[in-house]
């Protein structure tokens, strides 16, 4: 876990704690083992870095969370929690890896949120759907 050293983010890190003991062992693990934590200016992207090698050699990749918790700081210690785990299915789901935007993914997200036994973030769906739809046409 990356970020400022604030009693602030002391209190954010026990708050990404509280959500892995939460969550199922399996899934913990592989967050714990693959995914970097980066407190910092922007909030909520669950991202992935390709690393280049040299030609025969394997893959590198490195999964990680942007979290800016100055954007969320007013709300419920369980909203921040809803909103981490939001993240944490991203990973999850493998949303991080693609370049593509789907529009189901916010969906999917929440869907597994809400499995964990965490709050869906987000309640219009269709937002997204429609987001994707301006963004094809943007592009033709
Ligand atoms: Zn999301």
């Amino acid at each position: 876990m990356i970020g400022d050293a604030t009693v602030e983010d002391d209190r954010n890190k026990i708050l990404i704690a509280k959500i892995l003991i939460a969550l199922p062992e399996e899934i913990r693990n592989k967050v714990l083992s693959e995914v970097l934590f980066v407190l910092l200016e922007v909030y909520g992207i669950a991202g992935c870095l390709s690393i280049p090698v040299p030609k025969g050699c394997k893959k590198i990749e490195q999964s990680f969370i942007l979290l800016n918790f100055s954007l969320i700081e007013k709300q419920s210690e369980d909203c921040k929690m809803d909103f981490i785990t939001h993240e944490i299915a991203h990973f999850i789901l493998g949303h991080n890896k693609s370049m593509t935007y789907d529009p189901l993914a916010e969906r999917k997200a929440d869907d597994l949120v809400e499995k964990w036994g965490f709050n869906r973030v987000y309640n219009d769906y269709e937002q997204f759907e429609r987001m994707a739809k301006i963004n094809q046409k943007r592009q033709k």
